[in-house]
């Protein structure tokens, strides 16, 4: 388990949850996001209608699951929620469809996983609110045509391009999710440590957030291990040689890499000259699978400015050098 993980693990489900915003007021950053949503719901609550379908698309952690239970809470509706692997027959989406209540938010959360059998039972549902059904076989079936109540689906998903364009089409309202800036993390850290009760100055919360990859799910989860480390190392406050200390001891280091972000890097230095070089390539020689590379260690790397795409491979930049204390070679 790699502590700068962006996805969730299952020993930290409950502590999320609790940590969750509940408004579009208390939730933090992501501001143009959260500006239109705010309008879009005012718009749907003065017309007294359901709001548009909503696809929330961005890297893991960055607080997708959180805005759909918000959506809800703004409208006042309740929320249901499953996700594209949890749903594999027509049956087990239309058993959810027909059980929502008017106005209800569906949340489907890896939404590029519906199989595609599935989503042509999606679009009709999404269009008109109804649910078109064969009832039968050979040449006794029949299709049928339920009602459904109106509802506002919220789908998430990681890969925005491995979406279907019929299924992309039909969302209303696309909002794509950024890593987060310095300073809201830092406001995330800081409110994080008020619900638990943690004392923390500025400039730890700080020193947490520029370790965090720009993902409040990170954010939180090293406010966590720092706090245990107050715990028994002081006196459970956290000021900044503490923060540092336990950082270093959870070796995480400055911009938020880990040992296996360094073996990418220096790989890539020491085997390659700083790169291009293909992306199966390094894979085979850190022992990765190309696929992991690409969804997991890759994206913040590209954030941040530390590897480059080329049509050539993958190149690492100056800055990493300068990351590791080394001389940038001559071109
Ligand atoms: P995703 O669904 O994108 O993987 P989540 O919605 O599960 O991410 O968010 C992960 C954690 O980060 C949650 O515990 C949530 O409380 C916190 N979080 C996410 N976005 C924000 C935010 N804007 N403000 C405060 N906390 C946030």
């Amino acid at each position: 388990e790699r502590i700068i993980s962006s996805e969730v693990n299952e020993s930290e489900v409950s502590f999320e949850q609790s940590l969750r915003p509940q408004s579009l007021r208390q939730y933090i950053g992501q501001d143009q996001v959260r500006e239109n949503l705010e309008i879009f719901i005012k718009a749907a609550k003065q017309r007294r209608e359901t709001l548009d379908h909503v696809l929330l698309y961005g890297p893991p952690g960055l607080g997708k699951t959180t805005l759909a239970m918000i959506i809800a809470n703004e409208m006042g509706v309740n929320i249901r929620t499953t996700s594209g692997p949890a749903i594999e027959r027509p049956g087990d989406l239309a058993a959810i469809l027909t059980a929502l209540e008017p106005g209800d938010v569906l949340f489907i959360d890896e939404i590029h996983r519906l199989p595609r059998s599935i989503e042509e039972v999606l679009y009709p549902a999404m269009e008109d609110f109804c649910l078109d059904i064969v009832i039968g076989k050979g040449p006794s079936a029949r299709s049928i045509r339920l009602d459904l109540p109106p509802f506002t689906l919220v789908g998430a998903t990681t890969r925005a391009g491995s979406l279907s364009a019929p299924l992309r089409d039909r969302f209303g309202v696309l909002s794509r999710l950024e890593y987060y800036k310095e300073e809201h993390l830092t406001s995330i850290v800081l409110r994080t440590a008020e619900l638990f009760e943690t004392e923390i100055d500025h400039q730890s919360a700080a020193e947490i957030a520029r370790r965090a990859r720009g993902t409040p799910r990170i954010a939180n989860r090293l406010l966590r291990r720092v706090r245990d480390f107050a715990q028994v190392k002081g006196d459970g406050e956290i000021h900044l040689s503490l923060a540092k200390e336990a950082l270093e001891l959870l070796q995480v280091d400055q911009r938020g890499l880990d040992h296996i972000d360094h073996k990418l890097l220096k790989g890539i230095i020491e085997k390659f000259r700083g790169g291009p070089v293909g992306l199966d390539t390094i894979a085979a020689s850190i022992g990765e699978e190309s696929e992991t590379i690409e969804d997991v260690y890759e994206p913040y790397l590209l954030q941040i400015g530390f590897l480059q795409r080329t049509p050539r491979g993958r190149m690492v930049t100056a800055a990493v050098y300068h990351h590791f204390g080394m001389e940038v070679p001559a071109p």
